[in-house]
């Protein structure tokens, strides 16, 4: 290697050493017969100085330009106490250049790589169709490097525990994470495809019963499914799996295992174990599963206060089996909010399944707004108690599920709209446990599962699996820090009659549970061990402990928010003769559709 130092690593100590740099030319300024040049590399940047005593270095450094790439010998010298830079690690430096060469010539960038900030002035789409001069930035590169941190994290800390890395198949058969899949036409039978896994979910369990006893594997994985804001159709995971464990086991191991990521990616402890709340308390608390536990305003349960409520709207909401929950705005901060304020927040509640948003506002001992006339005074009771004069009260009569998560919506905007200050610094990790095995289809009535087909129900809400399968309790659990679930799991079903009955509870004749899961039944057949096992979005555990702002600055090549990648063009119409390879065609209407896609 010719390079004597990084661009990072000059020091006053190094005054009076001949050195080599290689890097990007940062900046150029010209400064009184002398040529000044920051040089960049992934370390940091050195200052250069070139003289015009040395002649053919200085007729070099003249026509240098932003992002040249260049070699320089020179020797390091002190800079004068007024020109120290106490904002660049090798700021008491410069290095006098002697020799100087250009080993590549740069375009000018499309965009000035210091003048990207927060402000978004450079569009992402730019960045990402230039990813690698973005890349050249350190705020860009920063991320990357957590990244690299928790992943050396992950692999020390799990191998000490016994765990080994395996790699399972990316070219597969479906594997139900209730998405999408992608699937890969297969060109030598022709109407077959491959899926690539949404997770390695099967391929895991299999490996338990292959005796593995503890895996793990930072997986790809791929899901279609339509694109909100911030998702990528490939994603990575830490998927791991334990044999012989019960759910305290797992859910033990990967907090110390999250200690360790925390302390080594961004230097911090946090303490363990975690707070672990039920799924029911979750959302009766927070209305959300996934609750940001860094500031209050809980829910309220009205239910009992207006059993013989006569506001409407509430009535038959209560008659439907609803129930109402509410929020209390407290009286200090509620003025904050005005009628359009509340229209917001109303409209919040509506995309969240919820008819409406009810609101009164206290006076004195009264309330006022639309529904104020209507309330009984045993209403009024209970909208006064552990309350005060001007407190807002928002409430929602609905569906359990909707009413919680309706509100839930609601406080998570309160909590922006009334500059609630939480601090991204404070990681707040929890379990939400005792999930429900299934989920109700409220237009269908058909059951589908809460995690996947493969969790196993509590013994003892077995016998409700037929009779009363909204009550049964699955063995599954969610990590969650600061509001988004960073992980999910469950102990797995290790009986293939159990594995079976599933599959029938969920709707799947015994022909179509064997036609797609017969391998997996089989294996289930020969003697499985009890075994459990979790996966983290590694993705968003990254973007939350480097503080990114999107999951696409956690990763080197992303999508765009469309599912497109700007730098490489995918996807990309097929090359001609490869759908006729594949024995494929494209119908007239879908083909008019794709080619306007990405225009
Ligand atoms: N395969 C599950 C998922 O991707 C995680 C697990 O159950 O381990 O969500």
């Amino acid at each position: 290697m010719r390079r004597t130092h990084t661009c990072g690593a000059l020091r006053a100590e190094h005054e009076g050493t001949v050195v080599l740099l290689q890097g990007w030319v940062h900046r150029r300024r010209d400064l009184g017969g002398l040529v000044f040049f920051d040089l960049r590399d992934r370390a940091g940047l050195t200052q250069v100085v070139v003289e015009p005593s040395a002649a053919d270095a200085f007729a070099v450094a003249q026509g240098l330009r932003s992002e040249f790439v260049v070699e320089v010998r020179g020797t390091v010298r002190a800079r004068p106490e007024a020109q120290r830079s106490a904002k660049l690690a090798t700021g008491a430096v410069e290095v006098v250049a002697t020799d100087l060469e250009v080993l590549s010539e740069a375009k000018t960038p499309p965009f000035p790589l210091d003048a990207v900030g927060d402000a978004g002035d450079v569009s992402e789409d730019l960045r990402l169709r230039h990813r690698y001069l973005d890349l050249r930035r350190p705020e860009a590169l920063q991320p990357l490097l957590v990244r690299h941190a928790v992943q050396r994290a992950i692999w020390r800390h799990l191998d000490a525990e016994g765990f080994i890395q395996v790699e399972t198949p990316m070219l597969t058969r479906s594997t139900p994470e209730g998405a999408r899949d992608y699937v890969v036409p297969a060109r030598g039978r022709p109407g077959h495809v491959y899926a690539l896994p949404q997770s390695p979910q099967l391929f895991k369990q299999m490996l338990m019963m292959g005796g593995l006893d503890r895996y793990f594997q930072i997986a790809r994985c791929f899901r279609d499914e339509d694109l909100r804001a911030d998702r990528q159709p490939d994603f990575t995971q830490l998927d791991l799996e334990m044999s012989f464990v019960e759910q305290d086991d797992v859910l033990e191991v990967n907090e110390a295992l999250m200690a360790a990521v925390v302390r080594e990616a961004v230097g911090r402890e946090i303490a363990t174990p975690f707070p672990r709340l039920a799924y029911r308390e979750a959302l009766d608390r927070y209305g959300s599963d996934k609750p940001d536990v860094r500031f209050d305003l809980e829910l309220t349960p009205l239910d009992a206060a207006f059993e013989a409520t006569e506001v409407r709207a509430f009535r038959g909401a209560l008659d439907a089996g609803g129930v109402v929950r509410g929020l209390r705005v407290p009286g200090d901060v509620a003025a904050a909010i005005s009628r359009k304020g509340i229209e917001e927040l109303e409209a919040v509640a509506k995309r969240h399944g919820a008819g409406g948003l009810g609101w009164l506002r206290r006076a004195g001992d009264g309330f006022t707004g639309p529904l104020a006339k209507a309330l009984r005074p045993e209403e009024q009771e209970a909208l006064r108690e552990g309350g005060r004069d001007g407190d807002l009260w928002l409430l929602v009569a609905d569906r359990w599920t909707v009413a919680c998560t309706a509100l839930g919506a609601v406080r998570l905007r309160l909590r922006d709209v009334l500059g609630i200050a939480v601090d991204p610094n404070d990681l707040r990790f929890l379990w939400v446990v005792d999930f429900p095995l299934l989920d109700q289809d409220p237009d269908s009535g058909a059951w589908t599962y809460m995690h996947h087909p493969f969790t196993r129900p509590r013994d003892e809400d077995l016998p409700y699996l037929e009779s009363d399968p909204g009550r049964v309790r699955a063995w599954a659990y969610d990590l969650v820090l600061n509001g988004s679930e960073i992980g999910g799991g469950s102990i797995r079903i290790h009986r293939e009659d159990l594995q079976l009955r599933m599959f029938r509870a969920l709707g799947f004749s015994l022909e179509e549970a064997r036609r797609r899961f017969g391998f997996f039944l089989d294996a289930l057949a020969y003697g499985a061990p009890p075994h459990g096992g979790i996966a983290w979005g590694l993705d968003r555990l990254v973007m939350l402990l480097a503080d990114a702002r999107s999951l696409r600055d956690v990763i080197a090549f992303p999508k765009n928010q469309r599912g497109f990648d700007p730098l490489t063009e995918a996807p990309a119409l097929a090359e001609p003769g490869q759908l006729e390879e594949l024995g494929l065609q494209v119908l007239p209407t879908l083909d008019r559709e794709a080619t306007g896609a990405d225009a």
